[in-house]
């Protein structure tokens, strides 16, 4: 090798090692954030994009037919009316319903039930837009959030790669789910949500929301806690005492996801 073939070789290398050290000063996380804080008992960010993604299962169940609701089950939407429904604002619900199911029109806003529930199992049926547009969390984006408080992440979560504390199933900001159960886009999905409220005497905390979810048959999360309420890059706390009964929001995140089939139990001391 004579010197100037040396020295080239040395040049080369050098450019290399720069190189791979401007790649690796530029390397951010694709997902997820990094500044954000750690959530309480875990070694992880609210929205960690480093968090362990959830193993994917192919659900054994379909649902191209609609089960019909237990005989004591109070029908919250029966693929013909929102009428046990309203807007956030108290306005009439402002989603369509057509062909069985109600589709988000994106920006009426989000909706919740009329009625007041505590303890309860609670089943319905999604469908993440066919089309597919956007990703991450702008990728048929809802949310079946308790009281306003405690959301179940909803989310088209197949071939999506997003922060796991925000795909489909999530305790959004503080648990992943243990699988990803998700469907296809345009398919007919399933979540049974048996949720217990928190509980105070007086300004004490006694007991926790907590919550089994159950995704497609699978289960992603039994008896999980609830760190507090749900936020956005932030971790809630159990500062803010409420009622043991609130409303069941469906979440407008701005994309036409469509809900069907919408049942629930109650269950427990408050509801006898
Ligand atoms: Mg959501």
């Amino acid at each position: 090798m004579n010197v100037r073939t040396t020295l080239t070789t040395i040049l080369s290398a050098l450019l290399l090692s720069v190189g791979a050290l401007a790649d690796h000063h530029n390397e951010k996380p694709k997902i997820g954030y990094t500044d954000t804080p750690f959530i309480p008992g875990l070694k992880w960010r609210v929205h960690d994009g480093t968090r362990p993604q959830p193993r994917v299962v192919t659900p054994g169940t379909t649902f191209s037919h609609s089960a019909p609701a237990p005989g004591d089950a109070t029908i919250l939407f029966d693929g013909h009316s929102l009428e046990n429904f309203e807007s956030a604002n108290g306005q009439p619900a402002g989603w369509k319903v057509e062909n069985g199911y109600t589709e988000v029109v994106p920006g009426s806003g989000t909706i919740r039930t009329k009625e007041h529930f505590g303890d309860f199992q609670l089943h319905l049926e999604f469908a993440t837009p066919y089309k597919v547009e956007g990703s991450s969390q702008g990728r048929g984006n809802s949310g079946v959030i308790m009281f306003n408080r405690y959301e179940v992440q909803v989310l088209d979560s197949f071939n999506n790669p997003t922060y796991p504390d925000g795909q489909a199933g999530a305790l959004y900001g503080q648990q992943s789910p243990k699988v990803n159960a998700s469907l296809p886009p345009g398919a007919w999905q399933s979540y049974d949500i048996i949720f217990e409220t928190a509980r105070w005497d007086g300004e004490t905390l006694v007991k926790k929301a907590c919550v089994t979810v159950i995704h497609n048959g699978v289960v992603l999360h039994h008896k999980k806690e609830f760190s507090g309420e749900t936020l956005h890059r932030r971790v809630g706390t159990y500062d803010n005492p409420h009622p043991p009964h609130g409303p069941i929001y469906l979440q407008d995140h701005s994309n036409p996801m469509r809900f069907r089939n919408i049942w629930i139990r109650a269950l427990g001391q408050y509801d006898q």
